[in-house]
């Protein structure tokens, strides 16, 4: 007999098909890479791992097209993300739905990603016109001294299931126009977005008719990810995960000398200051804590407010979290869908008991909430008060949960904001300037914002963290330096040959 939950994960199974069908991806060769819905639990497409050996052939293919593609003028080059773009554009709302089936977004956060992938689209080609090099005085007459950046080689992404799709578009539409080929090897979570990915940017490469090997997908765990990590020719590995992975990932690559450019876990603090405007506040942090059902690396996971107004916030904050619709995200109007997997909700499930264990309490939420079977995970946001920064809340917990601190003096405040291993992102909440400032300078995270949450960074600023989150920076400002190596050049055109630190030999 067939259940309701069944019939209706083979209709997000039928739906995912169609979706890959007018993305333009051939249906992939079935196998035991199982991609599900965290919707309801069900597969949506068995798919063939890659091998060890696959992983090898396509690093070959992208060395390969590297020795043609570093040629290409970047401007040139910036043809094909153009391409993409549009591309991503015209299949913004398929892809984004694929990400609601693979990942569990809400629909806006699943346009919103497409939308990212576009913003640096956009930023990379504006970008392929702009890898500048400094020139400076040289300090002998008749010589010229000057920077030039050039193609580093095939760069390795491997990407967490978070954030599906963006952040490959972050490394590859930039990786692209700095003249370098890259491996993806998206989370095993999401094979299908990843695939969609593929086939798009393929199709643009035949369109302008560039080397479609420019770009490699592997598929599978960590094995397949492994096998980047290790390849003499990924001159750069780009990872984005925990930091497990981070710690795993980092000596293996610089044992052989590799470049890595880490993107790993955060557990972001926002400070609220008595001066502060709470009912931004209160909107702020309920987006940054619950949205995405708290599965963004930057989500807000620790509150620190000034003793004096705590319980007036917590209770502002009590009775957003009752309202918030949590829900299947295809829904119109449901604000937290589901975890992605068991794994994730038996984790949360045991930062709650222990949170009690540590003398917290938790104020609302943390719930698990059946709607769609008994294999899928819907949890309502959880807001717990904690009497200190106990080893529990210096851990990041892959979900929807908002540990709440109280402090006196700002200094104290930002102390417990530096107190733990991950340094990603960070906030205050006040209007009062010099706390700002102060903060500011004392925050020793990544991101540093001012009355708005930690979540929701713009593409055009350097995005990544300090500390345990690994050090890497992507997408804007100068993070395009990472995908490129420095060349420093003396040029003499005198008919004298002076030596620097005015040396005179023979
Ligand atoms: P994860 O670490 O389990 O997996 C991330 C990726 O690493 C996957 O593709 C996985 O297959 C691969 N991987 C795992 N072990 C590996 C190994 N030994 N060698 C090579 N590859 C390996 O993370 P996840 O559960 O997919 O994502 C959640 C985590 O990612 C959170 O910690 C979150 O904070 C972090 N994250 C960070 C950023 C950022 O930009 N800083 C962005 C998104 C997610």
């Amino acid at each position: 007999t067939h259940t309701v939950t069944e019939h209706f994960s083979e209709q997000l199974s039928l739906r995912a098909r169609a979706l890959l069908h007018g993305l333009g991806a051939d249906v992939p060769e079935p196998g035991v890479l199982l991609a599900r819905t965290p919707i309801s639990g069900g597969v949506l497409l068995p798919l063939t791992p890659d091998t060890t050996a696959d992983v090898d052939a396509a690093i070959g293919r992208a060395a390969g097209a590297f020795e043609s593609w570093r040629a290409v003028p970047a401007p040139v080059r910036a043809a094909l993300v153009r391409r993409l773009s549009a591309l991503l554009v015209a299949h913004q709302d398929e892809l984004a739905e694929l990400v609601t089936l693979e990942a569990g977004k809400i629909g806006a956060e699943a346009l919103g990603e497409v939308q990212e992938m576009i913003d640096v689209c956009e930023f990379a080609i504006g970008l392929s016109r702009q890898l500048y090099g400094a020139t400076m005085p040289s300090e002998r007459p008749g010589h010229r001294l000057m920077e030039t950046w050039h193609p580093l080689g095939v760069v390795g992404v491997i990407s967490a299931f978070n954030f599906p799709v963006a952040v490959w578009a972050w490394n590859t539409a930039i990786a692209l126009v700095c003249g370098d080929t890259v491996v993806w090897k998206p989370s095993e979570t999401t094979p299908l977005t990843a695939l969609a990915c593929h086939t798009l940017l393929r199709r643009a490469a035949l369109e302008v008719g560039a080397d479609p090997q420019v770009h490699q997908l592997v598929q599978g765990d960590a094995t397949v990810g492994e096998a980047l990590v290790d390849d003499p020719r990924v001159a750069l590995l780009s990872a984005t995960g925990s930091v497990r992975m981070g710690g795993i990932v980092a000596p293996r690559v610089a044992a052989r000398f590799g470049r890595c450019l880490l993107e790993l876990g955060g557990n972001n603090a926002a400070i609220v200051a008595p001066s502060a405007d709470l009912e931004l506040a209160v909107r702020g942090i309920v987006f940054a804590a619950a949205g995405t059902a708290g599965q963004r690396c930057t989500t807000l996971r620790r509150l620190i407010v000034q003793g004096s107004i705590a319980d007036q916030l917590v209770e502002r904050l009590s009775s957003a979290y009752n309202q918030l619709p949590v829900g299947n995200p295809l829904d119109d109007g449901v604000l937290v869908g589901p975890l992605i997997n068991e794994r994730a909700y038996t984790a949360m499930q045991a930062a709650l008991l222990r949170a009690q264990d540590e003398g917290g309490e938790i104020v609302c939420g943390g719930e698990r909430v059946e709607l769609i079977g008994s294999e899928a995970y819907y949890v309502r946001p959880a807001l717990v008060r904690m009497p200190a920064q106990t080893e529990l809340v210096r851990e990041e917990t892959f979900a929807p949960i908002l540990y709440v601190l109280t402090y006196d003096d700002l200094d104290e405040a930002i102390a417990l904001n530096n107190g733990v291993t991950q340094g990603l992102s960070s906030a205050i909440f006040t209007l009062d300037q010099r706390e700002a400032e102060q903060f500011i300078a004392g925050s020793d995270c990544g991101i540093a914002n001012v009355n708005i949450g930690t979540s929701g960074a713009e593409i055009g600023g350097a995005f990544g963290g300090e500390k345990n989150t690994g050090g890497g920076r992507e997408s804007g400002s100068d993070s395009w330096k990472a995908y490129m190596r420095r060349a420093t050049n003396t040029i003499n055109y005198s008919t004298e040959l002076p030596l620097a630190q005015g040396i005179h030999f023979g």
